[in-house]
């Protein structure tokens, strides 16, 4: 095979350990990283910041063709980030984990407009090449074409349990029943929306990481991306 894989497609629920395993993956092959969550998490705080009504589409939508996102690798902060996020030049890294965010984020992301003009920037990304795409739609909508897709997931409970970890490491000491609670609610909200819902895409490879470690999982997908490469 000499197909050059040169975009890796990764998608799956919230908390499911694909972005852990996309950085990893990324910094294996020497990929950018991209985890497009991050802008769908910047609309929904240049909203709540402007004192927009999420409910509100259209001016959901008009906002999100005024503002500027950029996602760069992380330099040398000592905060534990993977990556920096600029609202209009402002590093809001850590601002797009609060949980207002991640409370109004699937709705923001439910409408047809702001994914219109997210996914548009997403592929100017993808056509640069060299880059491990995560989401909820990379392989069905944004990147159709990638050479290698992946669906990974885990249990409900398990990715609860995992990002609850997270959460705890990072300062945050939310309870593990309200993650649990969100985690659900944004698998219904993602799932059945009307554009582009979550689902793996027909050529994608599922994998469940719920009995696997990440070392496992990353050392399978860079052994997929090689043969490809090869
Ligand atoms: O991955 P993360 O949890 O940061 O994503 C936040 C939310 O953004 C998701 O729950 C989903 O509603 C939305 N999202 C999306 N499409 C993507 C990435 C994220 O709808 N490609």
């Amino acid at each position: 095979m000499d197909k050059n894989i040169d975009v890796i497609a990764i998608d799956g629920p919230a908390a499911s350990g694909k972005s852990t395993v996309a950085r990893l993956v990324a910094e294996k092959l020497g990929y950018l990283y991209l985890d497009t969550g991050c802008m769908y998490r910047a609309v929904t705080l240049a909203a709540l910041q402007a004192g927009i009504d999420v409910a509100d589409e259209t001016a959901v939508t008009q906002l999100t063709q005024q503002i500027d996102i950029e996602v760069l690798p992380a330099q040398d902060e000592a905060d534990g980030r993977h990556y920096t996020t600029l609202l209009n030049g402002r590093d809001v890294t850590w601002e797009l984990r609060l949980p207002e965010v991640d409370a109004n984020v699937s709705q923001v992301a439910s409408y047809k407009g702001v994914r219109e003009e997210l996914v548009r920037r997403q592929r100017a990304y993808g056509r640069r090449g060299h880059v491990v795409m995560v989401g909820r739609d990379i392989g069905t909508v944004v990147m159709p074409d990638a050479p290698l897709k992946l669906y990974v997931t885990a249990s409900p409970e398990e990715r609860a349990r995992r990002r609850w970890l997270d959460r705890q490491k990072q300062g945050f000491s939310d309870d593990y029943d309200t993650i649990l609670a969100d985690v659900i609610r944004r698998d219904q909200i993602d799932s059945n929306r009307q554009h582009s819902p979550l689902r793996p895409a027909d050529d994608a490879i599922i994998m469940d990481t719920t009995e696997r470690s990440v070392a496992e999982i990353v050392a399978e997908i860079v052994a997929m991306a090689q043969v490809g490469v090869r």
